[in-house]
């Protein structure tokens, strides 16, 4: 009988899992795949994320870190590019295989128990503790955590979470292209990290650089992108051939599904909560999801230590996690869900107003480095519309 079962070891499990087990809590950690594991992601991590890590005591070593990065290029589909600078470090880059692994490990180290090959298949939820079927085994707890990603097994079987809506699921691809360092600094700068919205619909395409590779992908609105394999690759050759590259071969594409839920599902059952991309925690703006996995594991492992060292498992005690995860970044999701309606509606207004508006580089720096307070988002947010209506009129009356 452990105090708590976390199904799923990406960063929102294995932060749930640190956080708890060095706590003196017992708990299990399983995840289906076998460790260390690929995920295609970009491995773009904020300083937001370094401050949750450092929050919970774990540090992010300089081994754990591909690339430092100050600056985002952002071209629209007038093809002109522009380039907000930051004084500071915005974030890092990470390969997953290596980072992911690197939490499971300091959970293990602070005595939870790790699990990997071990899919959770079934769940039954009793008046006094959660039972798991996996391949590997039946195990029970007291609580259950769903940290089992975008498509959450958990989220599924406790009906926490509803059948998807098809029109509301978004869809990003990954490739990993390995490049000569020595092309750093020469033709690359290896701290940029690019942006391009050229007519993806509702979504874009961007270059991370790690050490020796460039990690480049598309992501959008699932039902609206049409062979996106095939988008990727045109887009890849046009990044090349704009920046002097030599042309590569692509290796194999990998993808995902990104949800894009109307609201993030932070509601609980008397034991089970979900953490991460389980509960549709991603910031379909920037794409950033790692921050908001570690953030999810972090709070709702306070509410389940309280709850456990209390003996005081109820719905009414794990929705503390609710509202304080509402109230941290609940909203800011929501939020970013206007942002990028209004901006994909928008996109010529948008590329024109941002290039001329320094708030627009500052916001983005702020949410990237967690600074920001929603308010001020909405305040900028109202000085934007208010150019980009003005444009918009003045673009039609010259064209009457
Ligand atoms: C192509 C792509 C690029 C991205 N790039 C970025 C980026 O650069 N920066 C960023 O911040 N975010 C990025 N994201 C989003 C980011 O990857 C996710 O938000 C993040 O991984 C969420 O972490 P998580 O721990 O919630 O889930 P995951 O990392 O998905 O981990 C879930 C784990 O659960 C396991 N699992 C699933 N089902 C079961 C089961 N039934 N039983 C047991 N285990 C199970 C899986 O094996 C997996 O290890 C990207 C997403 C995609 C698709």
């Amino acid at each position: 009988m452990y105090d708590v079962i976390i199904s799923g070891a990406g960063p929102a499990g294995s932060m749930t899992a640190y956080i708890c087990a060095k706590a003196g809590l017992d708990v299990l950690l399983l995840d289906k795949a076998t460790f260390p594991r690929e995920i295609p992601c970009g491995g773009g991590i904020s300083v937001r994320s370094e401050k949750v890590l450092r929050l919970a005591g774990i540090e992010l070593p300089a081994n754990q870190i591909e690339q430092e990065l100050r600056s985002l290029q952002f071209m629209g589909p007038d093809q002109k590019p522009f380039v907000f600078r930051s004084s500071k470090p915005l974030g890092y880059t990470v390969k997953r295989s290596q980072f992911d692994h690197y939490l499971v490990k300091q959970a293990i180290n602070v005595g939870a128990q790790f699990v990997d090959s071990c899919t959770l298949q079934q769940l039954e939820s009793h008046k006094d503790r959660v039972t798991v079927e996996t391949e590997r085994g039946v195990f029970e707890s007291h609580l259950l955590i769903g940290a089992d990603g975008v498509t959450s097994t958990v989220g599924r079987l406790s009906g926490l979470r509803k059948p998807l809506n098809p029109d509301r699921v978004g869809v990003a691809l990954e490739v990993d292209v390995p490049i000569s360092p020595s092309l750093w600094n020469s033709v690359l700068d290896p701290s940029i990290v690019y942006f391009w919205f050229l007519n993806i619909p509702f979504g874009y395409f961007w270059v991370f650089p790690r050490k020796d590779s460039l990690s480049l992908g598309v992501g959008g609105m699932a039902k609206q992108l049409e062979n996106v394999p095939k988008l990727l690759r045109g887009l890849a050759r046009t990044f090349t051939t704009r920046h002097g590259l030599p042309p590569f071969s692509i290796p194999k594409i990998r993808g995902r599904m990104l949800l894009a839920l109307e609201y993030p599902v932070l509601e609980t059952t008397n034991r089970i909560l979900l953490v991460g991309d389980a509960a549709g925690l991603i910031d379909i703006f920037t794409g950033q999801g790692i921050c908001y996995a570690l953030e999810s594991g972090f709070l709702a492992s306070k509410t389940v230590i309280k709850a456990v060292k209390n003996n005081r498992i109820t719905k009414k005690m794990l929705s503390e996690y609710t509202w304080n995860a509402r109230r941290c970044f609940g909203e800011e999701i929501r939020i970013s869900r206007t942002v990028n309606n209004l901006v994909h509606r928008h996109l010529h207004g948008f590329f024109q107003v941002a290039r001329r508006l320094d708030c627009i580089g500052k916001v983005l720096f702020d949410i990237i480095l967690g600074k920001t307070d929603y308010y001020r988002i909405r305040r900028n947010l109202l000085v934007f519309a208010m150019r980009l209506f003005t444009f918009e009129l003045q673009n039609r009356l010259l064209t009457l």
